[in-house]
């Protein structure tokens, strides 16, 4: 932390995270924002909440794309309260783990790491199948939480000290790996320089991130905010892992919030290097990801958009109906708050689990109310939040759909389903 970030919180990113380049140009401001997991109580709505510059930076030099601030992550994650083991998401996962465990561990003895290991959800899963694993995360009651359950976790910041007491300790990793992580880290060269010390000769470096070109492609701008520093492709991500002797070998695309990005990234040279890698190189060539321009025109689109959804909403409400906010993620607020949609649009947020039930979204004060409130009193419409659980969300809730009730798809293309 800086001086600057230690007086307001906020550090203002004067140099690329990646080529440290200075060449900085902002084409997306959503102004000032709270922070999206900074969930209220009850008796807080009354106080000033902190609010910081939400801006978006394309790197002239690297065509990384930045947020133009950074937020002290004490601030952001010092009351962590999310735990992976409560999302609906073990499917994916387990298929994810045997994958992995089949392709690159050979033996029993091998170490296989996760980063931002959270409760050990995923670590647990692996374990099923491999014994010698081990998570490391910064937010320490989490880490307990995960220990006490049986996956060994270290309660601390992954990089490079970390990684080099961690070799020393339990020997190199075969597997280092990171579920929605790297985008959230500042220090890019610090991560890197970890996994250079921490993996074996013959291991591989795994992260997933949503995808730079699912903003393009269905304007998914709620991945916008103060968590997720970074906003990857694959180019940017080459130039960084190049100065630490790593390659990325292959890249896969899965439907996870959106399109995201699974990187397998090994020593230069181990491996050979699929078509995959090229394949998506010259994709975002193709969509001239290294120009300015194009970015300019993406901020277009979503100011457009959020016209759009805003004469929609509006439209409804003069028409006497009753719409609800269908889902309490994170990336929602971006979302309310960018968009100006509160309590006086959306009579309140579902959620599932205990943890947000009987809060307010940060910024709009919607109430969070458990989802059987929905489901006992429909209202006329869903403006739906959580479309990244489409499919899930739709087999549950068939009997609003069948009854006519209908969600609003908030991104993309608007659409009424
Ligand atoms: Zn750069």
């Amino acid at each position: 932390m800086n001086d600057n970030q230690k007086d307001s919180g906020v550090r203002t990113v004067g140099n690329c995270r990646i080529c440290r380049s200075t060449a900085l140009a902002e084409f997306f401001n959503l102004g000032e924002q709270p922070l999206a997991n900074s969930f209220l109580k009850a008796e807080d709505l009354e106080k000033q909440e902190p609010y910081y510059p939400l801006r978006v930076l394309f790197c002239e030099s690297c065509n990384l794309i930045q947020l133009g601030e950074v937020v002290n992550p004490e601030l952001m994650f010092g009351d962590y309260v999310y735990f992976s083991s409560g999302m609906p998401a073990s499917a994916h996962f387990r298929t994810y783990a045997e994958n992995i465990v089949k392709r690159f561990v050979s033996r029993s003895e091998d170490l296989f790491v996760e980063i931002g290991s959270n409760d050990g959800h995923f670590l647990s899963v692996v374990k099923e199948t491999h014994a010698n694993i081990l998570g490391i995360d910064p937010a320490k009651n989490i880490a307990a939480v995960a220990n006490k359950k049986g996956i060994k976790t270290i309660p601390d910041f992954f990089g490079a000290r970390v990684a080099a007491d961690t070799a020393a300790q339990y020997g190199l990793a075969k597997v280092i790996l990171g579920n929605n992580v790297v985008a959230h880290i500042d220090d890019h060269h610090d991560l890197a320089a970890g996994v250079d010390k921490l993996l074996a000769p013959d291991g591989v470096f795994i992260f997933e991130a949503p995808y730079l070109v699912d903003m393009f492609e269905n304007l998914t701008f709620d991945t916008i905010y103060h968590e997720h520093l970074s906003y990857l492709a694959v180019r940017p991500m080459i130039k960084l892992l190049d100065q630490y002797n790593l390659e990325i070998f292959d890249v896969e695309i899965h439907p996870i919030q959106g399109q995201s990005i699974r990187v397998f990234a090994g020593r230069k040279g181990v491996r050979p290097v699929q078509g995959s890698v090229t394949g998506l190189i010259n994709k975002e060539l193709a969509m001239k990801l290294d120009q300015i321009a194009s970015y300019f025109k993406l901020a277009e689109k979503i100011e457009n958009l959020k016209k759009e959804v805003k004469d929609l909403v509006n439209d409804l409400k003069a028409r006497g109906k009753r719409i609800i906010g269908y889902g309490a993620p994170a990336k929602g607020n971006t979302l309310l708050n960018y968009y100006r949609i509160g309590a006086d649009i959306l009579d309140y947020a579902t959620e599932e689990l205990p943890s947000k039930i009987g809060l307010y979204t940060p910024g709009t004060h919607i109430p969070v109310v458990h989802v059987s409130e929905f489901r006992d009193n429909p209202p006329d419409y869903a403006f739906f939040l959580a479309w990244n659980y489409r499919d899930a969300v739709f087999e549950k809730e068939m009997d609003f759909r069948r009854k006519g009730g209908k969600f609003i798809m908030p991104v993309g293309e608007v659409r009424m389903l």
